[in-house]
C-alpha cells in the first residue's frame, strides 16, 4: 500500500482526521482539489486584504475541539486566537452593544487573582460535570427546541433570536432542531468557558492571520509527522473491489493504493459520485439521499477605505417572524423578498494585519436557500441594503467587494452546498447523525456531514467528527487491555 490512509478534502474535518492519524504514527496523504486547504474555512488574499471564504467566528475558539486537534500534531502554539471584544446584537431596530473585553478587564481588576485562579482550577470539575450530563441530552433529542422553550419564553423577539441562531449554528430552525443538540453545545462549553474566563477571554473567537491558519497548522503538523498534503488535486473515484476500498483514482488518471479512505468531500457526493451508487445496497443509497442538507449561506466581503465598523461581531435579526422565513427558505425553497438577518465581523479589527494600514475588512453573511445563478445579483443588492440598515453610509466606503453565493461554494463539491453541512435536525443529530462508517470496508466520511455523536457549531462539529473517526480507527487496531475488555463488556464502545 502507498499510504495507511488517504483523506479526500482538506476541510477542517479532513485536516483534523489526518492530523489525529498522522499524530498516531500513520502514513497519511491528504488530497485537496482547491489551491488552498481549509474548504469553507479557507482565507484568500486580494489587494492586501485577507478575507475568509465562509466561516468567521468559532465557538470555543482556542479552548475546544480546535485545540484538541492541534495538540495531536503538537501545533497548539502555532495558532493564535483572538477573543471577541466588542459586539452588537440588533433585533429589528433595537440594538444592544456589548464591550465584552471591558467586562473581562473589569472582572480581572475587581476579582482577586486567587478567585480567577480558582475558577481556572474548577475547569476539570466542570468538564467532568459536562461529561456526566451528556447522556441526558440524548433523551432530549425527542423534542424540538421550540416545543420546550416557547412555552417558557413566550417573547417573540427572544424566540426569533434563538430561531435565527439555530439556523446559522445547526442549519435549521429551532422548530426542527432537537433540544438535545443545543444542550450538548452548551454543556460541552462548561469546562472551556470557566478556563477562558479565568484567563480573561471571551469564549467565542477568531484565528489571527485568518481562519485558514487553523487547517494550515494541522497540515503542517501532518507533514511534520511524515504525512503528505497535496493541493490542486481532484479525486475522481474511490476504488472498491469486493466491498473493500483499494485506493483512489485522481482526475489525472494516477492511482494511489490504500485500504483506508476518509472522505471529507460530502457524504452524498461520496456515495453518489466518488464511489457510485451501484457499490451500495439500495436501502443505504435511499437513506443517504434522504438526508436533509442544512440551510445555505451567502457571504458579502467588503474592502473599506477606512475603519468604519467599530465592532468585532454583529448579529442583526429581523423582528418579524423568523420561523416563517426559515420555512419558506428551507422547506419550500421559496424565493423570499428580504434578507433574513445577517451576521458580520471585521477580521481586520480583530487582526490589523488582515487589511492594508488605514483600511478595514468587513465580512457579512446570511442564511439563504439554494438558488439558481441568475437570482444572485438581486440578493447581492439586498445584502447591501441589509448592511446599510445596520451601518448607514457603509456603501460609500467600499473600495471593492465580492459576493459569494451557494453557487460559488458548489466548487467545494457538496450537493446544494449547505453552509454548515447535513442539518442537525430531528432524526439527524446526536445518535441519529449519519455514521462516519460506511458499509464499504475501509471507507469513512468526516466533516460537518457525518459522524454519530459529533455535535456543536459547524467547524467545531466538523473537527470533532474528524477526531472521533480517527480515534475510532486507532482504537480498532489496538488490542484492548484486560481492564478495557471489562469496560467494553459493561459499556460497548460507541459507534461513530
Ligand atoms: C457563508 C458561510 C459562513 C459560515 N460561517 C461559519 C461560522 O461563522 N462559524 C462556523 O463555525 N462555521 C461557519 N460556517 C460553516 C463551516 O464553514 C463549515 O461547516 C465547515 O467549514 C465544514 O467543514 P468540512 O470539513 O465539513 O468541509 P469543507 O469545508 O466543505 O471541506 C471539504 C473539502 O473537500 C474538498 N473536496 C471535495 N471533493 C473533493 C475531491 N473529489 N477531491 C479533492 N478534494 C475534494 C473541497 O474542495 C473542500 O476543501 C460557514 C459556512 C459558510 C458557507
Amino acid at each position: 500500500m502507498d499510504y495507511d490512509a488517504v483523506v479526500i478534502g482538506a476541510g477542517v474535518g479532513g485536516c483534523a482526521a489526518g492530523a489525529a492519524l498522522a499524530g498516531a504514527g500513520k502514513k497519511v496523504l491528504v488530497l485537496e482539489r482547491m489551491g488552498e486547504v481549509g474548504g469553507r474555512c479557507s482565507t484568500s488574499t486580494k489587494d492586501g486584504f485577507k478575507m475568509d471564504t465562509g466561516s468567521h467566528v468559532i465557538y470555543q475558539a482556542g479552548y475546544g475541539p480546535f485545540l484538541q486537534a492541534l495538540k495531536r500534531v503538537n501545533k497548539e502554539n502555532d495558532v493564535d486566537f483572538y477573543y471577541i471584544q466588542k459586539m452588537m446584537l440588533r433585533v429589528g431596530d433595537r440594538s444592544l452593544k456589548m464591550n465584552i473585553g471591558k467586562v473581562m478587564d473589569t472582572m480581572e481588576k475587581i476579582l482577586p487573582s486567587f478567585v480567577l485562579k480558582m475558577m481556572g482550577m474548577t475547569t476539570p470539575v466542570m468538564e467532568m460535570m459536562s461529561n456526566m450530563m451528556m447522556p441526558i441530552t440524548y433523551f432530549f433529542d425527542k423534542f424540538t427546541i421550540r416545543s420546550l422553550l416557547a412555552p417558557v419564553i413566550p417573547f417573540k423577539p427572544v424566540q426569533n433570536v434563538i430561531d435565527w441562531l439555530s439556523c446559522t449554528m445547526y442549519g435549521t430552525g429551532f422548530d426542527r432542531t432537537p433540544m438535545g443538540e443545543l444542550m450538548r453545545t452548551l454543556f460541552q462549553a462548561f469546562g472551556p468557558m470557566t478556563k477562558s474566563m479565568s484567563e480573561g477571554n471571551m469564549f467565542m473567537g477568531y484565528v489571527k492571520g485568518g481562519l485558514a491558519e487553523y487547517p494550515k497548522a494541522l497540515c503542517r503538523g501532518i507533514e511534520e509527522h511524515g504525512g503528505e498534503v497535496r493541493t490542486g488535486v481532484d479525486v475522481k473515484k474511490i476504488l472498491v473491489e469486493n466491498g473493500k476500498v483499494t485506493g483512489v483514482e485522481l482526475e489525472t488518471g494516477e492511482v494511489i493504493k490504500t485500504n483506508l479512505v476518509i472522505s471529507n468531500g460530502g457524504i452524498k457526493e461520496t456515495v453518489k459520485n466518488l464511489v457510485g451508487e451501484d457499490k451500495f445496497d439500495k436501502k443505504y443509497v435511499d437513506y443517504i439521499k434522504s438526508l436533509k442538507n442544512g440551510i445555505c449561506g451567502w457571504c458579502l466581503r467588503l474592502a473599506l477605505d477606512e475603519p468604519f465598523v467599530d465592532y468585532d461581531f454583529i448579529l442583526s435579526i429581523p423582528d418579524k417572524d423568523n420561523q416563517e422565513l426559515v420555512h419558506q427558505v428551507w422547506d419550500d425553497h421559496i424565493v423570499i423578498d428580504r434578507v433574513s438577518g445577517l451576521m458580520a465581523t471585521s477580521p481586520s479589527r480583530m487582526d490589523p494585519t488582515l487589511a492594508p494600514p488605514g483600511k478595514q475588512s468587513v465580512i457579512v453573511i446570511g442564511p439563504h436557500s439554494f438558488e439558481p445563478k441568475e437570482n444572485w445579483p438581486k440578493w447581492e443588492e439586498k445584502a447591501f441594503e441589509a448592511i446599510e440598515c445596520v451601518f448607514p453610509g457603509i456603501s460609500d466606503h467600499v473600495m471593492w467587494h465580492d459576493f459569494l453565493t451557494p453557487t460559488t461554494y458548489l466548487a467545494l463539491g457538496e450537493e446544494e452546498s449547505p453552509a454548515v453541512g447535513i442539518a442537525q435536525c430531528m432524526g439527524q443529530a446526536g445518535a441519529d447523525r449519519p455514521s462516519s462508517e460506511s458499509p464499504i470496508e475501509g471507507l469513512y466520511y468526516v466533516g460537518a456531514e457525518a459522524g454519530k455523536y459529533a455535535f456543536g457549531v459547524a467547524t467545531e462539529m466538523a473537527t470533532m467528527s474528524g477526531l472521533n473517526c480517527a480515534d475510532y480507527l486507532i482504537r480498532q487496531e489496538r488490542t484492548p487491555s484486560p481492564i478495557q475488555k471489562i469496560r467494553n463488556m459493561i459499556r460497548p464502545p460507541r459507534a461513530i
